[in-house]
């Protein structure tokens, strides 16, 4: 066996391997790839997957590396024989609310760029012939859905691989991984030590195991159990292929999903409660016995769904349960997949908690991250430093992942907050925004109020009009009137869920000037709106800068992504320190033309225009609170945030509330202040941007200075500037005001889908239901007209300018 590699995968399931035929083709030499078991049925969750693949997904970057999926395994053969089998997917429906839902589904299909139909239950039980047409209110179906045949497309891929020079190592097991310096060494094998600097952890549901290895333990994934049954043959089921001649079925009222096995069936289940193991209690490969991926088959879980089953498909009475597995395979707490490089070891990179449908994508978006340094499309829902400390806790990753196995095939709703652990994070004005009778959202863990109560009586004062049953949900006509009552006299918020840091230290400006793209080199006092951009000029996130001090800056992030980048890039002397302070730091915006007297009532220090201007950070008192003051607004108000420690947030709070009575400034929730920043047409990350796009797309160019020295990705940012801009975000305002829309809908032009919505809502102030959405440049310019559909309904809209309220800025100057 080689003594030293350029790269060693762990694993050759199909994710190991896909990595392998990337890697291999964007030019890494010396790939190595080992797996305990033989190759290339190795005894992993590939060995047993039914290898389903439904391509529609939520997650714009979920259904593109399923579609590529698709494409690829298409494109794959053993020996002559087909990886992938395009026999179509149907998901039906048998409630109201699930065919409600599959017209959603059709909906984000058209945004993904994914072809689909709704179909009667007449065309259902043509596609799939053992259904029950009776039983169902219709089908959504996507013709280019289909089987992948895990094992086959490993060794299709493998073989690729190995074509480019690639060794492949099975029956070899990695025992050990030396690390020094914080940087892989070398691998321990049972054949042998392997000195390499890269490693690539492809090993599943053994991930963590394989990550203590190397001190990078990442405890994210849990393996679940879940159920696959093979009936005896249907009777009068004739098959002209081994595989399947019926299309593959899911019936999410039921969690559970079908494909035929030429005489057979085949039948999975998530409807069963959820069966978890610690990654250590899963067994080595052993010759001649069961596959370690596999548990005992339980009956008793199968009970229920097998009646159902035989009552959506009668042919199925005929049959028996042949043969039935508990198989294994990884979730997550968000049920996403875990791909990077670790934090603590450099070289160490994974892809695990990755299914057959989105492995070659998988594959192919690890590669480009460890080749760029940046996967092509987002990664930011499998970047495995997405997470916060609490979700790394094993309390928090048993019970998420668990949930998340149940929720596989529920309806969720945009907005749907978790259910458990709650309450986990709490800001200190928690138990003041009870008394006012919130009602809270989740985000990050932090209970984050919507909207409050105790405001109902402000529908007496404006008027709010109702909204349907699905953009109504998590939703109060109080939304509305806190919108109002913030534009006309002011609001509190509760801005806990920020993610907060501090960079200090003599190094501080540098490395803040090399990862953002505007000037930061400003006075002590002066806040800055930048982007950090990825090497491929990508928006990585959004962020607010102020400077407090020569050597400190206080900064306004996305999420835990934000400060390990920072780390990341930090200098090796010890000049910079980056401290998340979210924790023990809470925060208030205080906006609305009441704002400044205000605060101003409870403060000594000046707060007239001229001695705080805007975009101008202050350390000062709020009675008895030492405060951070920003004059900044993402509402587009006249305000402040107020940062404060924790301790004496509840003063903060109440000083605020109490003093605020006299100028009938309320309490607002996340509701009224996620309709008033887009009344503003201020960017959320993550929804209207990702790493997809350029500030100069986003609409954002005037936070990036080029003139001010080198800077992370401003290489490629000149070049796409250069290019012109191929598509743009743009606003949106639809005919109807009465419709809102919640994002992720298909826009059409010319009876075409074009674009999508990113996020969407109501602007109470100017009366208009409102839609940002990214549209080709040819389609973006003001005054064309497109449609947003919602729901298979098509409505009217309007390409606008933008901001729709106060384009002059008069009142956040004011
Ligand atoms: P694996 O296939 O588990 O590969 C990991 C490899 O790492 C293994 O071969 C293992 O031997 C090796 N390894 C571990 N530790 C070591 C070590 N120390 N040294 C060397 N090698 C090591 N997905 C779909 O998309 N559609 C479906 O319809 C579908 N149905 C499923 C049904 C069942 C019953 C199950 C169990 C899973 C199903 N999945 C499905 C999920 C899918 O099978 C997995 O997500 C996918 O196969 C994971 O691939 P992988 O390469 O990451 O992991």
């Amino acid at each position: 066996m080689e003594n030293s590699a350029g790269v060693v995968i762990v694993g050759a399931g199909i994710v190991g391997c896909s990595a392998a035929e990337h890697l291999t083709r964007m030019g890494w030499r010396d790939v190595v790839v080992v797996d305990q078991g033989p190759l290339f049925e190795a005894g992993g969750s590939t060995s047993h997957a039914p290898g389903l693949v439904f391509q529609t997904n939520p997650s714009k970057t979920m259904a593109e590396l399923a579609s590529y999926g698709v494409k690829r395994y298409s494109e794959l053969e053993v020996d002559g024989k087909p990886c992938f089998y395009g026999v179509g997917g149907l998901e039906v429906a048998t409630t109201p609310e699930r065919w409600k839902e599959l017209r959603r589904k059709h909906g984000l299909a058209a945004s993904w760029g994914i072809e689909s139909a709704l179909l009667s239950p007449e065309e259902c039980v043509e596609k799939s012939p053992l259904l029950d047409g009776s039983r169902i209110l219709g089908g959504y179906f996507v013709p280019s859905d289909g089987i992948a045949k895990g094992v086959r497309v490993s060794e299709a891929m493998g073989r690729e691989a190995i074509s480019r020079g690639a060794k492949f190592h099975g029956e070899t097991e990695v025992t050990g991984i030396e690390v020094k310096d914080g940087r892989v060494r070398a691998v321990e094998t049972s054949r042998g030590r392997i000195e390499t600097e890269v490693v690539l952890s492809c090993a599943g549901m053994w991930g963590p195991r394989i990550g203590r290895m190397a001190g990078a333990f990442v405890p994210l994934l849990t393996p679940m159990q879940h159920q696959y049954a093979w009936t005896t043959p249907v009777p009068g089921l004739e098959a002209d292929s081994e595989e399947s001649d019926h299309v593959i079925l899911r019936h999410q009222d039921s969690a559970m999903y079908f494909r035929q096995h030429g005489e057979r069936y085949g039948v999975g289940s998530y409807s069963h409660r959820s069966m978890p193991l610690l990654s250590d209690e899963i067994g080595r490969y052993e010759a001649g016995k069961v596959m370690p991926s596999i548990k005992e088959f339980t009956p008793e879980d199968f009970e229920g769904p097998w009646d159902e089953a035989r009552s959506l498909l009668p042919d199925l009475s005929g049959t028996e349960i042949e043969r039935g597995i508990n198989g294994l395979f990884s979730f997550t707490p968000d049920g996403g997949s875990l791909l990077g490089e670790s934090r603590e070891v450099r070289g160490f990179w994974m892809a695990e908690a990755v299914w057959v449908t989105h492995a070659a994508g998988a594959g192919r978006m690890i590669s480009e991250w460890m080749t760029d340094g940046v996967p092509n499309i987002d990664p930011s829902g499998l970047d495995v430093h997405r997470f916060d400390k609490h979700q790394k806790s094993p309390a928090y990753v048993l019970a998420r992942s668990s949930q998340s196995f149940q929720e596989v095939y529920d309806i969720i709703h945009p907005l749907q907050p978790m259910d458990e652990p709650r309450p986990l994070r709490t800001s200190p004005f928690y138990t003041r925004q009870r008394e006012l009778g919130a009602y809270f959202l989740e985000a990050s863990g932090w209970e984050r109020p919507q909207w409050y109560a105790a405001n109902e009586s402000l529908l007496a004062e404006f008027d709010v009009a109702d909204r349907d049953e699905w953009s109504g949900r998590y939703w109060s006509p109080i939304v509305g009137a806190e919108h109002l009552a913030t534009r006309e006299r002011g609001a509190i918020f509760d801005m806990a869920s920020l993610t907060k840091a501090t960079a200090t230290g003599p190094g501080a400006l540098e490395l803040l000037q090399r990862l953002t793209t505007n000037q930061l080199d400003k006075p002590v006092g002066s806040v800055s709106y930048t982007f950090m951009l990825d090497e491929k000029a990508g928006v990585k996130s959004d962020i607010t800068v102020a400077r407090l001090g020569e050597e400190r800056f206080q900064l306004g992030l996305n999420g835990p992504r934000d400060i390990e980048w920072m780390e990341r890039h930090l200098p090796q002397d010890g000049s910079v320190r980056i401290e998340d302070i979210s924790g023990h730091t809470c925060c208030v915006g205080v906006w609305g033309p009441s704002a400044r007297e205000l605060v101003q009532s409870l403060s000594l220090d000046d707060l007239s225009n001229e001695a705080f201007g805007f975009f101008k950070a202050r350390e000062i008192y709020v009675g008895e609170v030492p405060v951070v003051a920003l004059r900044v607004s993402y509402v587009g108000e006249l305000g402040w945030e107020l940062y404060a420690s924790a301790d004496m947030g509840m003063r903060l709070w109440d000083l605020l509330r109490e003093a605020g009575q006299k100028f009938g400034v309320i309490a607002g929730g996340r509701g009224a202040f996620s309709g008033l920043r887009l009344e503003k047409g201020y960017r959320l990350w993550g929804a209207d941007m990702t790493t997809e796009h350029d500030p100069y797309e986003a609409g954002l160019g005037f936070a990036v200075k080029l003139d001010k020295g080198d800077f992370v990705g401003k290489e490629a940012l000149l070049r796409r500037k250069e290019e012109g801009p191929r598509r743009k975000l743009s606003c949106l305002v639809l005919e109807d005001s009465s419709a809102v829309v919640m994002g992720s809908e298909p826009v059409y032009a010319d009876d075409r889908a074009v674009g999508y919505v990113t996020s969407a809502g109501y602007g109470y102030a100017i009366g208009k239901s409102i839609a940002y959405a990214w549209l080709p440049s040819e389609v973006s310019q003001e005054g064309r007209e497109v449609e947003v559909a919602y729901f298979g309904e098509r409505y009217s809209a309007t390409v606008s300018e933008e901001p729709l309220f106060d384009p002059a800025m008069k009142r956040m100057r004011g």
